[in-house]
């Protein structure tokens, strides 16, 4: 049975909620770029740590500016002083730095900018708000609250937030294994030479690998299988020992020599491998004792489109991303040209979104889309969503597009 997009992905999810948590290690914060938190960050420290300047300027108290529009300077503080033994006396106005703490009784920072130096002090030209340029203890994180949820992301930003709290390492989820071969007689590794007429070079696993890489997963590589039903058997065998997900590409169609949906039904389990999509149709999902299994087609570009919408999910949701984090961004824009779509299945077309002369976002195809013509994604930045039930699109009409991710960089 042909399953829709959406029903598939729902499929895949659910059995990813199904899956076993993955154990966690403490590893060090600069090694934790992408990887994700397997614990609630909570803050030891109030940031900022101390009442502090935010501007090279003076600390004045406010009853003293009433009185007179022209303090003496008493002190200097620094970033890093210690002023617990600072004397500032009624009456005077104390030079600060961006980044000092503020005495207990100062009201304001007066920036440098808005003040002039007078024989008689520190004469300050313009009404002067009582807190202005003080940035207050805890204002960015407060101690003991919850700086981040578990299942997040570390990017350089959030990574950043924890050098600023002090951690030098991080609790991750480990590593998801996962194990990938190529199906096919007809498959050369890189490198080699093409022998026969009928050879082509094994792109799909390379493609995978980097894709895996991408998305911080441990790879099992376990090369090229020809189309035989034992050595297909033998080394989803082998993968499902080792990995918590084996992926495949090619076999899973329903040619003379697509074994890799039979060798599963016999090894396991097959939840679905028919798709309402395009490129994609044939996609298997299924188990293998205790790994998932994705048989995904053999077409480059099938390949590649079904593994960003499919398996990418799959494979945040198994390493511990929380699965609501998992809606990818999209929004309706004109498309600058026809799009050819088929009633049935609902298209991932390859296109280039930009900004046009009135400062509007277009999409334009990629050209032909063909499920072999790689070139299909050169220039691309975005999907183009066709629906299932949608036939051509003319010129002009609104399409949704789907931004790609980091995936595709
Ligand atoms: P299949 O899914 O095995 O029927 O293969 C569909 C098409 O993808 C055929 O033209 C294959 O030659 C091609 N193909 C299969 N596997 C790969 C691969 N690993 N790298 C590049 N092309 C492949
Ligand atoms: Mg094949």
């Amino acid at each position: 049975m042909l399953l829709t997009f959406a029903q598939a992905k729902q499929k895949i999810l659910q059995a990813a909620l199904a899956a076993k948590p993955l154990n966690s290690e403490i590893i060090p914060l600069i090694q934790a770029h992408n990887r994700i938190s397997a614990e609630a960050i909570i803050s030891p420290i109030n940031m900022p740590r101390f009442d502090n300047s935010a501007m090279d300027g003076y600390a004045v108290r406010m009853a003293d500016i009433e009185k007179s529009t022209t303090l003496p300077l008493s002190a200097t503080i620094l970033a890093g002083d210690d002023i617990r033994s600072l004397h500032w006396p009624l009456g005077t106005c104390v030079r600060i730095m961006t980044g000092a703490p503020v005495p207990a009784d100062a009201d304001a920072v007066v920036m440098q900018e808005q003040t002039e130096t007078t024989n008689a002090g520190i004469r300050f030209l313009e009404p002067i708000k009582s807190g202005s340029n003080i940035r207050r203890i805890g204002e960015d994180v407060k101690q003991g609250s919850e700086v981040f949820a578990q299942g997040s992301c570390l990017t350089i930003p959030t990574l950043s937030t924890l050098a600023t709290l002090g951690f030098d390492k991080v609790r991750v989820f480990k590593q998801l294994k996962v194990a990938v071969f190529s199906t096919g007689n007809e498959l050369t590794p890189l490198g080699d030479s093409l022998t026969g007429n009928g050879a082509i070079y094994d792109s799909n696993r390379f493609t995978l690998k980097l894709l895996l890489a991408q998305l911080n997963c441990e790879i099992i590589d376990l090369g090229i299988i020809p189309d035989d039903p034992v050595k297909i058997k033998q080394a989803l065998t082998a993968g499902s020992n080792q990995a918590d997900l084996v992926i495949t590409s090619g076999g899973v169609s329903v040619g003379d020599a697509d074994f890799t949906k039979t060798a599963l039904a016999e090894l396991g389990h097959i939840n679905f491998w028919k798709i309402a999509m395009k490129p994609g149709k044939p996609f298997a999902f299924g188990q293998i004792g205790k790994a998932l299994f994705c048989g995904l087609p053999g077409n480059p570009v099938s390949t590649l489109v079904t593994f960003y919408q499919l398996v990418q999910p799959l494979i945040l949701a198994l390493s511990g991303y929380p699965q609501t984090a998992l809606q990818p961004l999209s929004f309706k824009v004109t498309t600058t040209n026809k799009l050819k779509k088929s009633v049935g299945r609902l298209d991932f077309q390859r296109g280039t979104l930009q900004t046009n002369s009135n400062g509007e976002l277009e999409v334009t195809t990629t050209g032909q889309q063909g499920s072999h013509i790689t070139q299909s994604f050169n220039h691309a930045n975005c999907f183009i969503v066709l629906e299932q039930e949608q036939g051509n699109v003319n010129a002009g009409d609104l399409v949704t597009v789907e931004p790609f991710n980091a995936l595709l960089k």
